[in-house]
Formats: structure tokens, C-alpha cells, sequence
């Protein structure tokens, strides 16, 4: 089943690529050009214009203008057309020309003869995230993919982008190079909406240099800083020198990290591209802990120039915007960013060993606490992005017990996998080798692969054979058990080789009886979600039932786990639930304990080989 599915992408992937041959051969366009103006930002309506110069053969060939379904770096669909309106076209001379929507993503212009055409439309944006985009009084900040069109067929063609923005606000993105500037040529329309771009008349800059390339810190504060911003552009220093100490020059000659603030309380987010990243934070600098998920998330972007965004999965760029994306490399491409995110932020010195291996501990609690993880694999995770990576719901879903996400369970996978490296090795090879053998060979000493970018992608078999290389021993095994199926990682003797090993412990409150109990209002919880084959769903309790009761007295979010704790496995305890308008008396006849704490240990008998395995690991020395 596994082998012939197999087959059958790669056959539909021939096919893919014989079409895209086709198409490429059309003439390109004589120019491409965008223009994005923002007269009225209360509106929160982004203007734009796309002319394009057509050649002689084309004049006579309607030409098609799509929006993308979804954007790189988030797999959810999200439509972006939906906050298309206004659509217009016009020729030389202001000559309108007939617009026709060809589906939920397309429009059709007929130049009826005219070499050239403008189409132009609004577009409604007031979400500040690195997926979609938002004008308001205070900016404009936006993600090419929410905003911009592309001329179907002729997204390879080479675009010219100008931006016309309100009096007195200043413009920024990864590819500026000189303040003011307010025009930028792009390779190609998937390069342009690589580059998200901040329009606002009060932003700050720092910069630094690492190794003669410079890097600018870009931040704009809707809350009190507290004066804390050049303590964070000193820290995100220190992370950019201990990811370019293990990975080697980056590409670029600049980078530019582009951080919000957002003092909402709801917006919050990371996305990784080229030569920048987008960071949101939903509180204020000055507020507790945002300046420590602010270098958290610096971290794993960062870490993002290499892994995904050069070294990348196959099927990442260039990209059939029509339908979701289809990759088995997500665990690779956020789960081991991820792994790499904290380890990078303890070999730049600000986080401790025992913060480091706290987080890894938090981890595997998730994941050997999900259903999911004895349901999907890491690769079939991957397959289902579309549908876990922050996708919005309509129909009610069961993922909340069938699904895994790729960002902890690679990220465990990739913790798991340097370990063995390094200790069967005897330190003498490690995730890292592995990591820098494949950019080395898919990113700089490949061929290019298409118009995007330069190198080509790679299948996860490829790190299979990369890795067992680089190892010295076959990981077909590994990549078997713990990559493809849902076996328990081996984290004993992972940890076991740097002296340290994993303690599972009974939580203090031992059962959640399977329910997953929100309280958004604190004296009434409402069940959000019930196990499969749990004393809850045994009990026929369901989703949405408000619990009235438990044990008899009316629970709270601080107290109902604590109730559970006062029984046994095998003990009923009785409980009361309004569904709808019924109230609804049963009893929940506990089970075994479900609920464990983990966490990671030095071995007693560490010996000093295996502490300075550890060491070598942990500061990348
Ligand atoms: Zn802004
Ligand atoms: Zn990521």
C-alpha cells in the first residue's frame, strides 16, 4: 500500500513537471509591474494595480490574474480572494476591458488586442500575522501571498514592485537597501512575496554585523518598551552567532528581523523568509516574558535561513497555489527547527542546561500524552499541514484525538537522532554534520531545479541516506519505527549516551477521566473535547456538555482535576452535565492513572566520556 502510493506521486509528479515545461515555454511578458498604494488606511483596504506589458503574440489572448489559496511557512488554506473586491481592467487610453471571475481565484481580462492592460483591485486586510496582512492608521504591514496577484503561467517572469504610501510613513523589508526607497525589481513574483514589507511613520531600527554581514533589528512597538529593546538586539546578536557558527556564512549580504509588538493580547506569530522574518508578539516589550518568547521565536526563524528556506523539502517552491500543499518533510523542516531553536538559544548562553532540557522534558509530556501519537506519524503529520497547521474549522473534527503536530514530534525526532549520532559515534558525527552535508549537497552543489531557487529540494529518503553517511550506520530502521510508524522514540538510550536519562513520573492529579475541560467563564467549565475510549466517553459524556458538577460540588478550573485525585482506579465518581437543555446525571469509573510528568535527569553513574559528549552537545563546541 505504502510502496504503491509511492509510486503513484512520483508518477503524478512526472506528470506535474511535464505540464510545467509546457507552460514555461509561453513567451514571457515585456514587464510586470505592481503598484501598491494605501489612500485610506482606516479602510483597511490595500489598493493595487498589476500592468503588464504584453509581446505582439499575446495581444489577442485573455490573460489570467490568480490569487493564492494559501502562502508559504503557513500550510492552513486560507482563500486570500475572499478579500478581493473591486476588480477593474483598462488598456491604453484608460479603455476599460471585460473582467470575468473564471472560478473562486481567477479572474480573466481579454486585451482585445492592446499590448497593455492594468488590472487593479482592493483588497481588505486588518489581521497582523506573518500569514496575512493589515492597514490601519498606525501601518501597513503585509504578506505578499495575502495581497498580490500572479499573472497565470507567468509567475517565473521577472516583476518590478512600487509602493506608494502615506505622508510621512517609511518603508521597509529584507531587500532594502537604501532608506527611501520605494521601488524594487524581484527575480520572479515568488521572490516578491518572499519579502514582507512594513509601511508606518514610527518604526525603529538597530543593526549589527556578524562576520561582515549586516543584520537590521526592525521594531514596531504598540506598547511600552520599558527600555528593553537594545538588551533584546544584543541577545538576538548572540543567537545569529551561534546559528552561523554552526551552519557557516549565510547566503545574504543583509537580514532584517521585523518585529511587532502587537499589545492586543491576540496577535502572535513567526514567519520565516529569505532574508527576513516577520515576528509578532501579542504583549509589550515591556511586559513580563514577552521578551523571552521574542528571542524564542528569533531563535527558530532564524534557524529558518537554512533549514526550509534553502535547504528545503521537494515540494517547498515553487509552489501550485491552487491546492494545498502535499509534503512528508514538515518534521524536518519546523520539527527539527524547533529542536534546534532551544539548543540554539543554550549555545548562545541564554538559556541554562536545565532550561534546555526542561523544554525537551515539556515536550515529550505532549507528545506521549497525545492520542494522536499512537495514530499518526511524523511524515503522515506532515501530509495533513492543510489541516493542522493553524487551519480554521467549520465541520467539527476528531483531530484533537487522531492528530500530531510535525513542530514537537520532529522536534523530538531530531532530539532523539542527534543523540544516537553522537553516541554511537563516539562524538565523532552528529545532527549537525548531517544538516550541513545536506544544504552542502541539495542547496549549494546542486543544480537548479527551477526558475525559484537556487539548488533543489529533497525527499526525506534523501536524509535517510544522507544521515546513515554521515553516521556510519544504517538508519533505515529509525526512519522505519519512529518516522514513518508510531513507535515510542528511544529517548533511554538516546540520553543515556550524553549521562543522562528520562524520568516518568504519576502527575500529582493522575486522571483527567479522557476530558479536555476549557473555562472561559471560571465556574463553568465546558467539556471541549473527549478521548476516544476514555472513562468519559465510557460515561457517554460528549463535547459541549457544561460540567454542573463533579463529585456533587460544582468545580472550577483550579479544582477539577483535584476532585478526580480524591479516587482511585476503579472508583466511580458521579457527575452532572447540562447538554443543551437536559441535565444529565452519570457516573466516570476511573481508569488507570493517565496523567505523568516527565523529566530529564543526570544519570547517576554519568561517566566522564558521557559528560563530555554532553557538554560538546550542548554548546556546540
Ligand atoms: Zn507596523
Ligand atoms: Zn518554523
Amino acid at each position: 500500500m505504502h510502496t504503491y502510493s509511492r509510486k503513484l506521486i512520483i508518477a503524478l509528479t512526472f506528470i506535474a513537471l511535464t505540464c510545467g515545461v509546457a507552460v514555461a515555454q509561453k513567451p514571457p511578458l515585456r514587464s510586470i509591474t505592481y503598484r501598491l498604494s494605501m489612500s485610506r488606511p482606516v479602510s483597511h483596504l490595500f489598493e493595487v494595480a498589476i500592468i503588464v506589458e504584453l509581446p505582439e503574440q499575446l495581444k489577442d489572448e485573455p490573460l489570467q490574474f490568480q490569487m493564492a489559496k494559501w502562502s508559504p511557512g503557513r500550510y492552513g488554506v486560507f482563500d486570500f480572494a475572499k478579500n478581493v473586491q473591486e476588480v477593474r481592467a483598462v488598456a491604453e487610453n484608460s479603455a476599460t476591458r471585460p473582467v470575468k471571475r473564471v472560478d473562486d481565484q481567477t479572474w480573466s481580462v481579454a486585451p482585445l488586442g492592446s499590448t497593455t492592460l492594468t488590472l487593479s483591485y482592493k483588497v481588505f486586510g486588518n489581521d497582523l500575522s506573518g500569514t496575512f496582512s493589515q492597514l490601519d492608521s498606525r501601518h501597513a504591514n503585509y504578506n505578499g501571498g495575502s495581497i498580490f496577484m500572479y499573472v497565470v503561467d507567468h509567475k517565473p517572469d521577472p516583476v518590478k514592485l512600487t509602493i506608494d504610501p502615506p505622508a510621512g510613513w517609511k518603508i521597509v523589508n529584507g531587500r532594502t537597501v537604501r532608506a527611501g526607497q520605494t521601488e524594487w525589481q524581484f527575480p520572479n513574483w515568488d521572490v516578491m512575496i518572499d519579502t514582507p514589507t512594513e509601511i508606518a511613520p514610527d518604526w525603529t531600527q538597530d543593526n549589527f554585523e556578524v562576520n561582515g554581514k549586516k543584520y537590521h533589528v526592525v521594531v514596531h512597538s504598540f506598547g511600552p518598551e520599558g527600555g528593553k529593546r537594545p538588551g533584546l538586539v544584543a541577545d538576538i546578536e548572540k543567537i545569529v552567532r551561534a546559528e552561523v557558527a554552526m551552519w557557516g556564512p549565510p547566503e545574504f549580504e543583509e537580514y532584517t528581523f521585523l518585529i511587532h509588538f502587537a499589545a492586543d493580547d491576540h496577535s502572535g506569530d513567526g514567519m520565516e523568509h529569505l532574508t527576513s522574518t516577520q515576528i509578532i508578539q501579542p504583549g509589550a516589550l515591556a511586559e513580563p516574558g514577552v521578551y523571552e518568547q521574542t528571542l524564542g521565536t528569533v531563535s527558530h526563524e532564524f534557524f529558518h535561513v537554512w533549514n526550509v528556506k534553502r535547504l528545503r523539502p521537494q515540494e517547498l517552491g515553487p509552489w501550485d497555489f491552487t491546492r494545498p500543499l502535499s509534503t512528508r518533510g514538515l518534521w524536518v523542516a519546523e520539527g527539527f527547527t524547533n529542536y534546534y531553536g532551544h539548543l540554539m538559544l543554550r549555545r548562545s548562553g541564554i538559556w541554562d542546561d536545565k532550561k534546555f532540557l526542561d523544554r525537551q522534558a515539556q515536550t515529550i509530556r505532549g507528545i506521549e500524552s497525545a492520542q494522536g501519537s499512537r495514530l499518526m506519524s511524523a511524515e503522515e503529520s506532515s501530509m495533513s499541514a492543510p489541516f493542522i497547521d493553524d487551519a480554521a474549522h467549520v465541520q467539527v473534527t476528531n483531530l484533537h484525538n487522531t492528530s500530531i503536530s510535525y513542530y514537537p514530534k520532529g522536534q523530538l525526532i531530531g532530539l532523539v537522532m542527534d543523540l544516537l549520532v553522537r553516541g554511537r559515534t563516539g562524538g565523532k558525527a552528529s545532527l549537525d554534520d548531517v544538516m550541513r552535508d545536506m544544504y552542502e549537497e541539495f542547496y549549494l552543489k546542486s543544480s537548479n531545479s527551477s526558475y525559484y531557487l537556487r539548488g533543489r529540494g529533497y525527499q526525506t529518503e534523501d536524509l535517510e541516506r544522507v544521515a546513515s553517511h554521515r553516521a556510519g550506520f544504517d538508519l533505515g530502521d529509525f526512519f522505519k519505527r519512529y518516522v514513518r510508524d508510531v513507535e515510542v522514540l528511544p529517548y533511554d538510550e538516546a540520553l543515556a549516551y550524553v549521562g543522562l536519562r528520562l524520568v516518568k513520573t504519576q502527575a500529582k492529579e493522575p486522571f483527567d477521566a479522557g476530558m479536555w475541560v476549557e473555562f472561559e467563564d471560571p465556574r463553568e467549565g465546558i467539556i471541549e473535547n473527549v478521548r476516544n475510549n476514555s472513562p468519559a466517553e465510557d460515561a457517554g459524556l460528549q463535547s459541549h456538555d457544561a460540567l454542573v458538577s463533579l463529585a456533587g460540588k460544582s468545580v472550577t478550573k483550579d479544582s477539577w482535576l483535584k476532585t478526580l485525585a480524591q479516587y482511585k482506579s476503579g472508583e466511580s465518581v458521579p457527575v452532572v452535565v447540562r447538554r443543551d437543555r437536559r441535565t444529565i446525571k452519570t457516573q466516570i469509573v476511573l481508569g488507570q492513572p493517565e496523567r505523568f510528568d516527565y523529566r530529564i535527569e543526570e544519570k547517576t553513574d554519568a561517566t566522564a566520556e558521557q559528560k563530555a559528549l554532553r557538554t560538546a552537545w550542548l554548546s556546540g563546541k
